[in-house]
């Protein structure tokens, strides 16, 4: 089996793990082999394959994106602040109506460019024509847990439910083995599905042992709806419906109280943190640090990218330790290394792919290298300081998923970046266009 090694000025294995200086990594077919001392690993496997970021790479774990709806990088900037009704209501929604297969396709694809620049390795996305963004997935090589939203009312991608719970349980059949890619069930939130639709998706998810993800808990309108609907808050909701368990992944998380917590903590249940996202909208701070006491796997996403504007996994650790330091008022609340953690080993945990999020043998080779003769990258004294607080989005030098390079020597592998902007750019024009016709 070929085997590579990569040489690096530092690597940062895992977030609670002492950073490597000097080190290097062995990584056999798509697996980490072996890491240490550069001079010691370079001994023992001569035979290997040198990719050299000796001079002036950091090696890190891979980054998981743990919520969005990628292919909305065709609605970036269409219209913003904005409240969230009016938003969807005026801008969203009219145009998803009208939304085409060849759309989700293109938007997903600038959008798993835009991931790999920010060294993303593996994201969790729910939208309508998702078999489009699994083509993507498919064609890229990076990892990714995948569903259709599911709605009470009939989606533009499928028709009516039943159509839509076929639809996945035919992906949830057809990708059963497949080594990069798995599907989840994505009941959109309880104020779009009935109890029944919430069931019917969690006897499915079950049938195959795959994850249900849903939003949930957003904010203080979703509260009032369910309160007035059901007689109670979401997270009651779902578990007198038994939606409740360790492969439930939610999204958001905002409006949680204690209680909420320790019963999502009990249940084992997953939570998706989307800071940047809950800012732009008004949504409000969700209470990472408090979830994370009670022992909740907290994972981090950026959400659609029209309600973030971006996909940068690296401003959103940034993002998600700052808010909770200025709202606790407390420097050391969340500290780098910790939100680190959310973005590695605790995002792959979250999504089930417990293989990845950590640079130790036997798990996935699955890493970024943050190129560090950037100006604002210098000097380098905390390793996990400088990712979080310094690094942006176009200082990752190279991507490895699965063993293989997608992003190296500033190439996209398997990739046309240009012609991708190309295609976005012409879908912007029709959709302009049809917003004009809507007077
Ligand atoms: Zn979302």
């Amino acid at each position: 089996m070929s085997q590579k090694i990569i040489t690096a000025k530092v690597i940062i294995s895992a977030w609670d793990k002492e950073p490597l200086f000097e080190g290097a990594l062995v990584i056999e077919g798509e697996v980490i082999k072996d890491i240490g001392p550069q001079e010691k690993i370079l001994k023992l496997y001569p035979e290997a394959q040198v990719f050299d970021f000796a001079q002036n790479g950091m090696v890190f774990p891979g980054l998981v994106n743990a919520h969005t709806h990628c292919s909305m990088t065709i609605f970036r900037g269409l219209a913003d602040d904005l409240p969230l009704m009016s938003w969807l209501e005026n801008y969203i929604f009219p145009v998803e109506k009208h939304l085409k297969p060849r759309w989700v396709y293109w938007g997903a694809k600038l959008a798993v460019a835009e991931m790999l620049r920010s060294g993303v390795t593996l994201f969790a996305d729910m939208y309508i024509f998702e078999p489009e963004v699994i083509r993507v997935v498919e064609e890229t090589g990076i990892r990714g847990l995948l569903g259709e939203g599911l709605f009470d009312f009939p989606s533009p991608g499928y028709g009516p439910l039943e159509k839509g719970l076929a639809l996945t349980e035919s992906l949830l059949r057809d990708f059963e083995r497949h080594p990069r890619l798995k599907i989840m069930v994505c009941p959109h939130a309880t104020y779009t599905c009935g109890p029944e639709t919430l069931k019917k998706a969690k006897a499915l998810a079950e049938r195959f042992g795959a994850r249900v993800h849903i939003h949930l808990s957003e904010n203080r309108d979703e509260i009032n709806m369910i309160e007035a609907r059901y007689g109670k808050r979401p997270p009651e909701h779902l578990l007198d419906i038994g939606l409740l368990d360790e492969n439930l992944l939610i999204a958001h998380g905002v409006e949680l109280n204690k209680s909420e917590i320790d019963l999502l903590s009990r249940y084992q249940v997953k939570v998706a943190h989307c800071p940047e996202s809950n800012l732009k909208l008004a949504s409000g701070i969700a209470p990472v640090p408090a979830m994370l006491e009670a022992g909740i796997t907290v994972a981090l996403g950026t959400d659609g990218p029209a309600s973030n504007n971006d996909l940068d996994l690296l401003g959103e650790m940034r993002t998600a330790t700052l808010i909770q330091k200025g709202t606790h008022l407390e420097a050391t609340v969340l500290p780098a290394r910790q939100v680190l953690g959310l973005a590695t080993e605790l995002g792959a945990k979250a999504l089930g792919f417990e293989q990845c999020g950590r640079l130790e043998p036997g798990y996935a080779a699955d890493l970024a290298v943050l190129d560090l003769t950037k100006s604002h990258l210098t000097p380098l004294y905390d390793p996990f300081s400088l990712l979080v607080y310094s690094a942006k989005s176009g200082d990752i030098a190279a991507v490895m998923v699965g063993g293989d390079f997608l992003l190296y020597e500033g190439q996209i592998k398997s990739l046309d970046e240009d012609q991708t902007r190309g295609e976005v750019l012409a879908i912007s024009q029709e959709i302009r266009d049809l917003l004009r016709q809507k007077g």
